[in-house]
Formats: C-alpha cells, sequence, structure tokens
C-alpha cells in the first residue's frame, strides 16, 4: 500500500503523514528530508561548517558530484524519521541550519538531482507499506498509489505554524522572514521545470486551514479506511 501526501511547505503534512503513519502501523517516508540531506552534503561539511564550494554555480551540478557523496541512510522508526551517514546521524542538522531548505529547494530544481533521489524513494517503499510526503510524491514517484492527498492551507497560517514550530523558533526568525521563505519556496517548487508541486490526478484535496491536526489524520484515514 502507498498513501501519498504532497502540499506546500509548512501545510504540515510531516505532522500528518507521521501520525498516519503510527495509527496505520506503516512505514513514513519524508523524501524533504532527503533532498534537505542532498543538500547539507553538497554544501557543508560533517561538523555543519559551509563550505559552499558548489554555490558559484550550482546549475552546472554533475551526477559524478552527486554520486561522490556519501549514501544517505534513511530510516523510520518510533523516534521518527532520521537520515545519517555511515551510521552518524544528521537530521537534527537538517532543520537546524537556517537556510538549508531555501537550498534544498534549490537544488531540488534541478533534473540531476530529481533523479539521483527517484529510485532511493522507490526502493525505500518496496520493503514496506508506505506513507510519503513530499512536493511529486503523488505524481512523479508513485504516480500508481492507491490513495493520494494534497494537503494545503494558506500562505499567512502556514507561516503562523511555521512560527510556532520549536526548529524555526530556535532560528530566532521574525513572521515576515518566514512568510517570505514559505512564499519564495512555494514559487520555486510549483514553477521549476522539473516535477513541480501540483495536484495530482485523482487526489483528495483538504485544505487545512482551519483544521486541526486531530481533523486532518481523521480524514485521511476515513478516507483511507472508506476506499
Ligand atoms: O518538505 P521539506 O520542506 O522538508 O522539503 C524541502 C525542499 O525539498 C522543498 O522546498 C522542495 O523544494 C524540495 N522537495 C521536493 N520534492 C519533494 C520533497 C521536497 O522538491 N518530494
Amino acid at each position: 500500500m502507498i498513501i501519498t501526501i504532497d502540499g506546500p511547505a509548512g501545510s504540515g503534512k510531516s505532522t500528518i503523514a507521521q501520525r498516519v503513519a503510527q495509527q496505520l502501523w506503516i512505514y513514513y517516508l519524508n523524501t524533504g528530508m532527503l533532498y534537505r540531506a542532498v543538500a547539507y552534503l553538497l554544501f557543508y561539511d560533517p561538523c555543519g561548517v559551509f563550505h559552499g564550494n558548489i554555490e558559484a554555480d550550482i546549475s552546472q551540478l554533475t551526477r559524478e558530484q552527486l554520486d561522490a557523496l556519501p549514501k544517505v541512510e534513511y530510516s523510520y522508526s518510533a523516534a521518527g524519521a532520521a537520515v545519517a551517514v555511515r551510521g552518524q546521524d544528521f537530521t537534527q542538522q537538517l532543520f537546524a541550519i537556517a537556510g538549508i531548505d531555501q537550498l534544498a529547494s534549490r537544488v531540488s530544481a534541478l533534473p540531476v538531482v530529481r533523479a539521483y533521489l527517484l529510485d532511493a524513494q522507490r526502493d525505500l517503499a518496496k520493503k514496506h507499506d508506505v506513507i510519503a510526503d513530499g512536493r511529486d510524491c503523488g505524481t512523479v514517484v508513485f504516480p500508481h498509489a492507491q490513495y493520494k492527498f494534497y494537503l494545503t492551507a494558506s500562505v499567512d497560517v502556514r507561516a503562523q505554524r511555521r512560527m510556532q514550530d520549536a526548529k524555526t523558533l530556535a532560528l530566532g526568525l521574525t513572521f515576515d522572514q518566514v512568510r517570505a521563505d514559505v512564499a519564495a519556496r512555494d514559487e520555486r517548487d510549483e514553477k521549476r521545470e522539473i516535477a513541480p508541486l501540483r495536484i495530482p490526478t485523482g487526489a483528495v484535496v483538504i485544505d487545512a486551514s482551519d483544521m486541526t491536526i486531530d481533523q486532518v489524520v481523521e480524514r485521511v484515514i476515513e478516507v483511507v479506511e472508506r476506499k
């Protein structure tokens, strides 16, 4: 079984997907973490120091450069989703460094990066029943998923929710900065040429602007059980 949840930044996908995974006893695949991990490994050394040596012309990134990166090990357990390299967990860094989300968004617009991560995502879903969240899970990665959702909310609501997130709070950003960041990522993710953020055909659209987490989880499970 494959369930996909796509949607813009801050729509609550990962919270919802994780809760659904727990309730249905299935595996959670956070595809955004894979893009963040690749951006991290391209721009930061293992100690979290920015080296940015490909910053000059990211569009020239090659498959050879990607293949030279250490392999990202993704795992999901009761403790949540995690990524590691050679057994060293670096999940925290993917959210604790200001700007990593923008870097991930830029890197993810490159066809070479999307091709690099496509098989990895599909391989993870071969071994488990899975709920995957991201931007192109229902359109490109798992077009034959049995259940597809598109989760959204207004930009203000999404920015407000990000502000309440402990990880955002730790970065000390203002509401205007967070809102601008969310809007910039929306624009880049929707307008890119490859795998743009779209409502997948046949997806159930949930506008969570006025819904609680519990209500959204309930709605997703109701749809899955009804089918
Ligand atoms: O979901 P999250 O905010 O962690 O994703 C970080 C970035 O990775 C997004 O802004 C988006 O550009 C990219 N992404 C993507 N396709 C996915 C998941 C994430 O392009 N399936």
